[in-house]
């Protein structure tokens, strides 16, 4: 006989996340443009308090519920520790809601270029997940609407989106909540809220704060520069709260995270600093990407989402700047087989990547040749 553990069908059905790539073989210095990580590397003060745990602080167990944290988060941001549950990066907290709030045939709605990793807490849950398709490329909220049927029980929204960079206003958002029912829960995930310029933006706090059904989640893994750290947190109405904490393990959030987040979130000449260098190399790399003959779509985080246009292949275009020692992101994935996706890098990464395109561009050479 032949047998083996096997999982449900859910869990069978995942492809599994891939990460972006961190390192090329052959090249020695490689500059790493694939995970919308932050360019400048994370508070001093973050990495103080990480320098000055001490074997005590690694040998005991940390705060079971983090506490301290929280109530930083909480004074911070003007709400109530008690609504905030952290966890190790915010994807821990949307497989905490998986775990709590889905049940096999219900139906968790995303948008179509949404983060791939609601589909994985979905399928996770034996659920199925519904790929709501979006209008150039920013998330359609009449199309969500109406793909809610009376299994769908959970709605994930990125608010600015990855990889395609677009957002919706708070009135979109508001409009959104106001068409589902009460019981069906709206994420609102806000990895990239810090980086947000527009006026029209709220990352979702006055929802959370108000409604019964809606969770807004962040991240210390973006602007705050602290992804090796895993710290996210989520702010929602006690009772989800409560739901969630029932699923957590204790002690999911580290010590040494706890203390460098709390470090990080008293820094905001870091914070500002991260968002200074995004608001300057953003929209330089969007021109001057759009200029060498692509197609970089207006995005509002630390990030663009690229087109290479044809005959050029994305795959080419990728393994060109490969051999330049230049990681970007594949978005086969994500369904945009003609894009890559790069992060905002420091500025010799912005110049190298505008320069190594501009060697690959289809367009101004052409123009050029038959002038
Ligand atoms: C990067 C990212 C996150 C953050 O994940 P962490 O687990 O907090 O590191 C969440 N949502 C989206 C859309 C992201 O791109």
């Amino acid at each position: 006989m032949n047998m083996k553990p096997s999982p449900h069908e859910g869990i069978d059905a995942i492809e599994a996340y891939v990460a972006g790539a961190s390192k090329l073989s052959g090249a020695s210095q490689v500059m790493k443009l694939s995970s919308n990580e932050s360019p400048l590397g994370c508070s001093p003060e973050a990495l103080k308090a990480i320098g000055e745990t001490n074997a005590e602080g690694v040998s005991r167990y940390p705060d079971a519920s983090a506490k301290p944290l929280r109530t930083a988060l909480a004074n911070h941001h003007d709400i109530e520790a008690e609504r905030i549950i952290c966890g190790a990066g915010s994807d821990e907290l949307f497989h905490l809601l998986g775990r709590a709030y889905l049940r096999s045939g219900d139906e968790v709605l995303y948008s179509a270029h949404g983060f791939l990793v609601y589909p994985i807490v979905a399928q996770s849950a034996n659920a199925v997940s519904v790929a709501v398709p979006e209008k150039s490329l920013r998330t359609d909220i009449d199309a969500i609407l109406s793909a809610v049927t009376q299994r769908t029980r959970v709605v994930f929204i990125a608010n600015p989106n990855n990889p395609t960079g677009s957002y919706l206003n708070a009135d979109d958002i508001r409009r959104l909540h106001q068409g589902l029912r009460g019981d069906i829960l709206l994420v609102l995930d806000g990895a990239y809220a810090e980086y947000v310029q527009a006026d029209d933006y709220d990352a979702g706090i006055e929802l959370a704060r108000n409604e019964s059904n809606v969770l807004m989640t962040r991240t210390f893994s973006k602007a705050y520069g602290l992804a090796g750290l895993r710290v996210g947190w989520g702010y929602a109405a006690g009772d989800i709260l409560e739901t969630l904490n029932k699923v957590r393990s204790p002690f999911n959030v580290s010590g040494v995270a706890q203390s460098a987040a709390i470090a990080a979130l008293k820094d905001e000449r870091f914070l500002q600093s991260s968002i200074e260098h995004n608001n300057k190399w953003l929209p330089w790399l969007l021109e001057n990407i759009n200029n060498a003959g692509f197609e970089a779509f207006p995005s509002v985080g630390n990030f663009l989402l690229v087109r290479i246009p044809p005959p050029l292949t994305a795959p080419e275009a990728d393994a060109f700047l490969q051999k330049k020692g230049i990681i970007l992101r594949r978005m086969g994935a994500y369904g945009l087989h003609d894009c890559l996706r790069l992060s905002i890098g420091l500025e010799r990464e912005n110049r190298a990547v505008v320069e190594a395109l501009g060697e690959i561009a289809p367009q101004p050479r052409e123009l050029a040749a038959s002038s």
